[in-house]
């Protein structure tokens, strides 16, 4: 299956989240085959980033947005986390600190994008400024209306300069939701998760939708597009993550560098060496 296809945002398209079903429906014969497909893939997606760092010319921005509990830790625990660490650093974006919020609100942002060779995973992002911050009215309208073409002009900047950029949206249902909530109530190691504005974020459920829809249509774009990932099954939604930034990777076709020594003198210097060893023995 073509999860690429499957998922993607077409630019300019507009978005109904209701309508999209935060189940999967295929391909999966059951969990076990997702299982071995992610596996697979992951395998596939290490040595293309491998590559991709060896090689040192493009980058990879991967972009994580989701309700919480919808799994953002998740698909960076089980999927990401495979990556060779050489090449790859996760920024997790918070409420800003006092001197983030003295600046503009892509400050952070920027000095955390990949440079050549690397891979940046963002634990929320940019987006923020046009979710929470629209959804809470932190800033006037007059502002942060203005965000989403600021983002675009941002994110083409970094496609330009050779940073694929994904952006995944991790769609859970309400229910899917308070049942995740409920696992962090009756298991101790998870109380570290428990926030009680959680459960206020959920009664704004349909004004961040909203908000979500609006940045998918206004900034799901060919030099960063948005994908929304049916994410009420933890092994579809890592299935299809991983075959998305696989496919990418896929795509780039990082290229181990040419080599620019002479292969026939440095044989001749192991043959040399081998030859001072036996001598030496
Ligand atoms: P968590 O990811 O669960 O640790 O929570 C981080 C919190 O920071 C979330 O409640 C976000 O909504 C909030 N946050 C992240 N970025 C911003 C931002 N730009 N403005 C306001 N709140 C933010
Ligand atoms: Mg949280």
């Amino acid at each position: 299956m073509d999860f690429v296809k499957k998922h993607i945002v077409e630019p300019g398209s507009t978005v109904g989240l209701k309508t999209i079903d935060t189940e999967p429906d295929g391909p999966f014969e059951d969990k076990q085959e997702a299982y071995e497909f992610t596996a697979d893939t992951i395998e596939k997606m290490r040595e293309l980033q491998y590559r991709l760092h060896v090689e040192g010319k493009q980058s990879l921005l991967i972009v994580l947005q989701a309700p919480d509990a919808a799994g953002k830790d998740g698909v960076i625990r089980k999927v990401l986390g495979h990556l060779n660490t050489q090449g790859v650093r996760t920024f997790p974006f918070k409420v800003p600190t006092e001197i983030e919020r003295a600046h503009d609100f892509l400050w952070r942002i920027h000095q955390c994008t990949p440079g050549a060779g690397q891979v940046s995973i963002f634990n929320r992002s940019h987006y923020e400024d046009v979710l929470v911050v629209r959804v809470e009215d932190l800033v006037p309208k007059s502002v942060w209306s203005k965000r989403y073409e600021m983002i675009n002009q941002f994110e083409l900047l970094l496609a330009e300069n050779g940073t694929r950029i994904l952006k995944f949206y991790l769609h859970i249902s309400p229910a899917e939701q308070l049942e995740r909530f409920k696992e962090r109530l009756d298991r101790p190691e998870k109380h570290w998760k428990l926030n009680l504005g959680d459960y206020d974020a959920r009664q704004q459920w349909d004004a961040y939708r909203e908000a979500y829809e609006t940045a998918f249509e206004k900034c799901s774009t060919k030099a960063a597009p948005w994908f929304v990932i049916p994410a009420d099954k933890k092994w579809y939604r890592n299935a299809a993550v991983s075959a998305i930034v696989c496919q990418t990777l896929e795509q780039m076709d990082p290229q181990f560098p040419e080599v620019d020594v002479d292969l026939d003198q440095v044989r001749k210097r192991y043959e040399d060496e081998l030859a001072q060893l036996d001598d030496d023995a």
